[in-house]
Parts: structure tokens; C-alpha cells; sequence
């Protein structure tokens, strides 16, 4: 076995994202046995069915015993809870990070309950996803070419940190770092408004359905083609989720909301003046930004 190798890791919310990180760090040998700690039975006896983790549980304490690596992957808003129930039995090997999609609020966690634990918690993210939950959900290429941002603690030991990274690096990721508060920021304007403005269209398409298709929102889906269809998979998602996400960075997804706004008011305007020159120039640099990122290669 590799030098970042764990004898037991521990996967708290077995589902897409925790459920596909066990199956890749298996994947790649670099696990001898998982514990899966989780919420409905139905789920756990899920991945329990789909050989994702070895055994299932409820009792901490059992759990944590001789854990070397522990891995939080519940909705955000559930971190701190968490944080707190694990928090007496971690042992002073034991390395933990978590996956949550916001970062700031699960630092402040992790400092208010981890005590001297919090030298070896190392936040993460990986940009990785679709619309689907649960174990069932989960697949070990997931992280296979996606980034995987870490967001070290001034707190953190170093070689904690290189384990996490090389864990990742293991599931085929991309790993950078950068600060909580940064994170944020950005994640608040390349995914969380996207999948705001996927939730509002659908509720959109359902209240124009009442005027053109007599309320019913089929009649009009019915017709609906790619477009749509692509601007608004992510509308799937789970609510619970995004739920807990747009609240904890409510404050940076209010500002992309309100730049968002004026973004939609200058097209307003244009189309009210007719400005047949001004519409053409904002689809041209849209389309060459648009192009420009389908050239770097990362986008799926
Ligand atoms: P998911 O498929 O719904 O998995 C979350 C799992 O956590 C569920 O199985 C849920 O149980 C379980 N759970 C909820 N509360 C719990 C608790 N208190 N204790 C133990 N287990 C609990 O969601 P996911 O997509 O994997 O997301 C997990 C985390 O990854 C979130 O923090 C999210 O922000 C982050 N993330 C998601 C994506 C994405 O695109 N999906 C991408 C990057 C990061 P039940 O099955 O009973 O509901």
C-alpha cells in the first residue's frame, strides 16, 4: 500500500460525494476498511449492498476507534452538529476533512468544537457533481479531472494537509488551495447563483404555464428542447442541500444576485431601445467568454 494509505476510514453522509470518494480510494487500493455513519437505514443499507463501506453504524465511539482518516460529507448546515458529535472520540492520529460546497461557516465549526483536533482538519471541495443524491448516486470516477479546492487553516499540520491532497490526487482530482473567505466568494458566482437561477426558471416556466397553457406545466415542457433542458438539470438537485449551501453564503450569493440584476437590466434596456448593434456585441463577448472556457479543457 502507498504512503497516504488508511487501515479505516470513516464516511459520515454516505451519498454522492462521500459514498464516490470511498469507492475511488478503493478503487485505487488505498483502503483496507470502511465505516459509514449516516442518517435513513434505507440509504446506509444501500451502500452497504453496493460494497461502498463494510460496515455501518451509529456509535461514534466505535466508529472513531482507530480511524485514520474521517471524512464529513453531510449538507453543510449539518457540519457543526457533527463536528461536535465526533469531536470527544477523535483520536490524536486521526486526520479529518470534510466536502462541503461553502467553506467559512465550517472552518468556524471546526475551531469552536475540534479543540487541538483542529490541527488535523483540512477543509475541502470538490468542484464535482450532478443532480443526483444518495448512495445509489455515487460513482468512483466522479472526482476523475476536477478540481478539488483545499482551504488550509493557519492551525493545520503540514503533513495533514499533504495527505489530503494526495488522497484526492489519488481519485483522480486537480487540487489547489486558497482561502475560506475567497472560496466563498467565487463559489457563491460560478455555482451557487447558477443553480439559484436553475430553481427560480423552473418556478418561472410553472408560473407562465397558468397564462399560456391553462396551469398546466407539462403542455409547455412538452415542447421544451435543449436549451432549457441544459440551463436547468441542475434544478434536480437536491433541495435539502441547496437549501443549506445558498443560506450559510447568503451574504456573497445576495451580491451576485444583485450584480446578476443589473446584468438582466442592461439587456432590459437594450431590447426596449431595440439596439439591434448593442444586443449583437453582448452575445459576441458572451460567446467568445463562453468559447474561451470550453478551451481550457475543463468543462465537462
Ligand atoms: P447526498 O447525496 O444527499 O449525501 C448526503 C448524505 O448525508 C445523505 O446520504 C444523508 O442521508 C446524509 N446525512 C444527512 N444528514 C446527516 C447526519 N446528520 N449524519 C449523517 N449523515 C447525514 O449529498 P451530496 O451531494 O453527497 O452532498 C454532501 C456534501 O457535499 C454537502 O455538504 C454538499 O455541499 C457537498 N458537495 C456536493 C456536491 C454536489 O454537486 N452534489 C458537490 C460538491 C460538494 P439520507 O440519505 O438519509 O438523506
Amino acid at each position: 500500500m502507498a504512503a497516504s494509505s488508511i487501515s479505516k476510514l470513516v464516511i459520515i453522509g454516505v451519498g454522492l460525494i462521500g459514498g464516490s470518494f470511498a469507492q475511488a480510494l478503493r478503487r485505487a487500493g488505498l483502503v483496507k476498511h470502511i465505516t459509514g455513519i449516516g442518517r435513513s437505514p434505507e440509504n446506509m443499507q444501500c451502500a452497504l449492498e453496493l460494497g461502498i463501506i463494510d460496515e455501518q453504524t451509529g456509535d461514534f465511539a466505535a466508529a472513531l476507534s482507530g480511524a485514520d482518516f474521517v471524512l464529513l460529507a453531510v449538507p453543510v448546515k449539518q457540519a457543526a452538529r457533527v463536528l461536535q458529535q465526533i469531536a470527544p472520540y477523535l483520536e490524536d492520529c486521526t486526520v479529518i476533512s470534510d466536502v462541503g460546497s461553502t467553506k467559512q461557516n465550517v472552518v468556524n465549526a471546526a475551531r469552536a468544537y475540534l479543540g487541538k483536533h483542529i490541527s488535523r482538519f483540512i477543509p475541502a471541495h470538490p468542484i464535482a457533481g450532478t443532480e443526483f443524491s444518495g448512495a445509489e448516486a455515487a460513482f468512483p470516477d466522479l472526482f476523475q479531472d476536477k478540481p478539488v479546492i483545499l482551504t488550509p487553516l493557519q492551525e493545520n499540520d503540514q503533513q495533514a494537509i499533504v495527505h489530503v491532497a494526495a488522497l484526492w490526487r489519488y481519485c483522480g482530482a486537480r487540487v489547489s488551495s486558497m482561502q475560506p473567505e475567497r472560496h466563498d466568494q467565487i463559489l457563491a458566482a460560478i455555482s451557487h447563483l447558477p443553480h439559484m437561477l436553475a430553481f427560480s426558471l423552473m418556478q418561472h416556466i410553472q408560473t407562465q404555464s397558468l397564462t399560456l397553457s391553462e396551469g398546466n406545466p407539462l403542455e409547455l415542457l412538452r415542447l421544451a428542447g435543449s436549451s432549457l433542458n441544459g440551463m436547468t438539470r441542475i434544478a434536480a438537485s437536491s433541495p435539502e442541500m441547496w437549501r443549506d449551501i445558498c443560506l450559510d453564503n447568503r451574504t456573497a450569493l445576495l451580491a451576485q444576485i444583485e450584480a446578476y440584476q443589473l446584468e438582466l437590466s442592461k439587456l432590459q434596456q437594450i431590447l426596449t431601445d431595440h439596439d439591434s448593434d448593442a444586443l449583437e456585441k453582448l452575445f459576441s463577448e458572451a460567446r467568445i467568454i463562453r468559447r474561451n472556457w470550453s478551451a481550457l479543457g475543463n468543462n465537462p
